[in-house]
């Protein structure tokens, strides 16, 4: 039997990934790799919406995301990883979706308002690119899309968008399904906002120890704590958060002091600065074999930008052969000749 597609992506706005982008969804993707044939994507043409001014950063970003992939634990004997903007046939499958879709069902996105409200430039192109989103799901034909919370509604305006034009011209299309990660939305080092590359708040998974040190003890917690010995709330509190996420899991005895810790928080016996600390060196347990396969993959970034090229030429021939089918099935097909 065929096996099912994940697609994904990234935006490379920063050369690096956040612990958020690793809950919400390179998790899922590393575990996914074997039963699922995984397309994963580095979104330059995304970036352009909000960082158009930014484009001499892209270069060093793409390698950075790379890294990031393989630091993680992606296979690239299992995974095709490509670059966007080197398929134009995303670009025009965008076109035949934007015509199927409404003005007012984008202006209603919740990510594209979240990004408005974030102050990002209301061009045609930020407008434009939940279009451009469904046509990067739908081109690789995937049925599944590991995404964070915050791109959820995307994952859904695709199926929508899949639905009616399999309506329309007959079936193209698989109905794409959103996975969400085991943290759906990682909050930031702020205890504001969601993590975030472009929000100064969150912890790469590049970040050296001592960077990492000097993040957690600066981090927001329970600002209705004053002394050690108030009763502390772990709801809501990023360090609890992150000590759940990415220590709870990881062993049992982990579990056990976290929930130690929990309790003491509670009631007042125990410090800001132990729970701090704590966290520091969960944090560094895990990143530790991940910054050591980026250090090892950093010393050869031909072989990377050689993964980089070959997946971009095998997701090609695949978005070549939708574009076929999307053409013929629209009745598009005119005027081409037998050797196309
Ligand atoms: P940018 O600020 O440039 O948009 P980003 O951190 O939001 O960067 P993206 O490249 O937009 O990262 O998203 C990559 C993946 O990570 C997506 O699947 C997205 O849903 C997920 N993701 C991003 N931030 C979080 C978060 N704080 N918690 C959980 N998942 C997240
Ligand atoms: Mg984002």
């Amino acid at each position: 039997m065929m096996k099912k597609r994940i697609l994904t992506g990234d935006r490379p706005t920063l050369d690096s990934f956040h612990l958020g982008n690793y809950v919400g969804s390179l998790k899922n993707r590393v575990k996914l790799q074997d039963e699922y044939e995984t397309f994963i994507f580095i979104a330059d043409l995304h970036s352009l919406t909000t960082h158009f001014d930014k484009t001499a950063d892209l270069e060093k970003n793409i390698r950075g995301l790379m890294l990031g992939y393989l630091s993680v634990g992606l296979d690239p004997k299992k995974v095709t990883f490509f670059l966007q903007s080197k398929i134009p046939e995303i670009v025009e499958i965008a076109y035949y979706l934007s015509v199927l879709t409404s003005r007012s069902v984008i202006a209603r996105q919740p990510a594209l308002k979240e990004k408005l409200d974030s102050g990002a430039q209301d061009t045609v192109g930020l407008f434009y690119y939940p279009i451009l989103m469904a046509a990067d799901i739908l081109t690789p034909k995937a049925n599944l899309v590991p995404v964070g919370k915050d791109q959820k509604s995307h994952v859904e305006f695709s199926r929508d968008i899949a639905i009616k034009f399999n309506n329309l011209y007959g079936e193209v299309f698989p109905i794409p399904e959103p996975l969400i990660g085991d943290v759906p939305t990682l909050i930031g080092t702020d205890g504001k906002a969601k993590m975030s590359k472009s929000l100064n708040n969150a912890i790469y998974l590049s970040d050296s120890a001592d960077v990492v040190e000097k993040k957690v003890m600066g981090m927001y917690t329970d600002p209705t704590r004053i002394r050690a010995t108030d009763p502390g709330h772990i709801e809501n509190n990023p360090v609890f958060i992150y000590l759940d996420a990415f220590g709870s899991t990881s062993s049992p005895q982990v579990e056990q002091e976290v929930n130690d810790l929990k309790k003491r928080y509670t009631v007042g016996q125990v410090g800001d600065i132990e729970v701090k600390k704590y966290l520091v060196q969960i944090l560094n347990n895990f990143l530790d074999p991940i910054r050591k396969k980026r250090a090892e993959y950093e010393k050869n970034p031909e072989l990377v930008e050689q993964i980089l090229k070959e997946g971009t030429e095998k997701a090609r021939k695949e978005a070549q052969k939708t574009l076929d089918e999307v053409k013929r099935a629209m009745k598009l097909d005119y005027f081409t000749s037998d050797s196309e």
